[in-house]
């Protein structure tokens, strides 16, 4: 009944006890829904199917709940969309596996929804992926994809106080073994960051981050804050961008208080998986310390209740990026091959100040010209927003958009996937609106989702989207105007 192969040394008595995984390292998609089905428990473990794969395979939810009316902070921690990142799915399974055996290690106030393996046809095939050649973490704005339709009806229906995404990266990627160094820490951890996030859930969030170095210092994992970037001194590290298409910033603005989890692997290395025992036991390490304690959580669902009820700013951040304010200097730890030492390699590029550039007052409401009402109504629908299709023409005072120019091309500043679109606002005019006009209106429970998806002049966009960059008029006029006056 041991687990051999995930078993990590020193982990709590509690995972020998836990029922085998089967065969590998890795747990199959098979063994992943029988396992789910065997310790299925009217009460207390309960599985559903919240989607299918193109492929046909199902996306399981696993909802554990021991307290019944003590049960209220809904935390709800999802893993796998990239199918060939896998330690937070092995997490996900282990720790299901123990309580399954010893439910009184849930606490009765936690309504915890996991689901390990969003994306089960690239999980099958090892591949980032789904099984349609989309990466489904860039997939949170237009969700056309199955697996983030499923994710998504099931955060709006949840509605998780407490959300957390689970991958993994390089440890060692090019521009450090070049270097002869090693990307050190064997697990990362963010939170999400969007303008449109209240500042009191974000800096909580990172609080916990930052809570997070002692913890995992104590247990002996290697730990830092998760960064994205090349090797210091002379490249950029920043924290991940700031846009919604992943699922961090896209529960975010839910109301969650959410975060990414990034442990790391070695591909350069023949047996990649050779350390996952460790990476699993660092997963758990820091699942259980965004769990926290009974005062952590109570503060987690005040933020995440506070969040979804904080009326809008005044301004919407559309422009922003990362930099180092007054260029402090700080060390980032790699391991040196050659040595195995932990270096501290000084460097005045890492960029942790997030820079509002440009921003546009928040309007009253989006208003979706009539002749592309139908490419939109199906984002519309799979985001669940609220939206009147018009029957009678209506009067509004609105501001057209116009598309200047999209850039592809990799940009040094923003440092970003390429998908910046450049929009001009123009003043508001009178206008008759047509029948079969969409009305997105911003006094409803997501409008932060409604804004993020629909802004016209947000730099990282809907119009990064070819299919949606096609709608705009000879001269550059976009088919979402911004709703002054109704
Ligand atoms: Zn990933």
């Amino acid at each position: 009944m041991l687990i051999p192969h995930l078993r990590p040394a020193g982990l709590l008595l509690l995972s020998l006890l836990a029922p085998a995984y089967a065969k590998g390292p890795l747990t199959s998609y098979a063994d992943m829904a029988a396992l789910l089905h065997r310790v299925e428990r009217p009460g207390f473990i309960t599985v559903t199917e919240e989607g299918r794969s193109h492929q046909g395979r199902s996306i399981f939810l696993v909802h554990l709940r021991r307290g019944a009316k003590k049960a209220q902070c809904r935390v709800l921690f999802y893993a796998q969309q990239h199918g060939d990142e896998v330690a937070g799915k092995e997490a996900q399974l282990q720790w299901i596996q123990e309580l399954a055996q010893h439910p009184e290690a849930l606490p009765e106030d936690v309504d915890l929804y996991l689901m390990p393996m969003l994306n089960p046809d690239g999980a099958e095939a090892h591949t980032r992926l789904n099984g349609v050649g989309e990466d489904l973490n860039r997939d949170h704005i237009l969700l056309e994809q199955p697996e983030t339709q499923a994710l998504h009806r099931v955060a709006r229906r949840v509605q998780p106080h407490l959300a957390t995404d689970s991958h993994e990266f390089e440890r060692a990627p090019g521009g450090y073994l070049e270097k002869g160094w090693v990307f050190w820490p064997l697990i990362t951890l963010d939170a999400a960051n969007h303008p449109l996030i209240p500042e009191t859930v974000k800096s909580a969030a990172l609080e916990r981050v930052e809570g997070a170095r002692t913890v995992l210092a104590n247990a002996g994992i290697p730990f830092n804050r998760y960064a994205v970037g090349g090797p210091p001194p002379d490249a950029e590290l920043r924290p991940s961008t700031p846009e919604v298409d992943d699922g961090r910033n896209s529960l975010g603005t839910l109301g969650a208080v959410s975060f990414i989890i990034e442990s790391s692997v070695r591909h350069e290395i023949p047996d990649p998986q050779v350390d996952l025992p460790q990476r699993v036991r660092a997963y758990r390490a820091l699942y259980d310390h965004l769990l926290g304690d009974v005062s952590w959580r109570r503060r987690v669902v005040g933020l995440a209740e506070e969040a979804r009820r904080a009326p809008l700013p005044p301004f919407i951040a559309t422009n922003v990026f990362w930099a180092n304010l007054g260029g402090k200097v700080s060390e980032v730890p790699v391991r040196e091959l050659a040595t195995g030492r932990t270096l501290k390699v000084p460097t005045a590029n890492a960029m942790t100040d997030l820079v509002v550039k440009q921003s546009v007052p928040t309007p009253r409401a989006y208003l979706i010209e009539a002749r592309s009402a139908e490419r939109f109504r199906p984002v519309l629908e799979a985001q669940g927003l609220r939206y009147e299709v018009l029957g009678a023409p209506r009067r509004l005072k609105a501001e057209p958009c116009r598309l200047l120019r999209y850039e592809a091309p990799f940009d040094e500043l923003y440092h970003r996937h390429p998908s910046r679109q450049i929009v001009a606002r123009d003043a508001a005019r009178e206008l008759e609106a047509p029948v079969g006009s969409l009305l997105v209106p911003l006094d409803q429970p997501l409008a932060r989702r409604a804004i993020q998806v629909l802004e016209p002049c947000m730099l990282f966009g809907l119009y990064s989207y070819a299919p949606f960059r096609a709608l705009a008029q000879a001269d550059g006029t976009l088919p979402v105007l911004r709703v002054v006056e109704e």
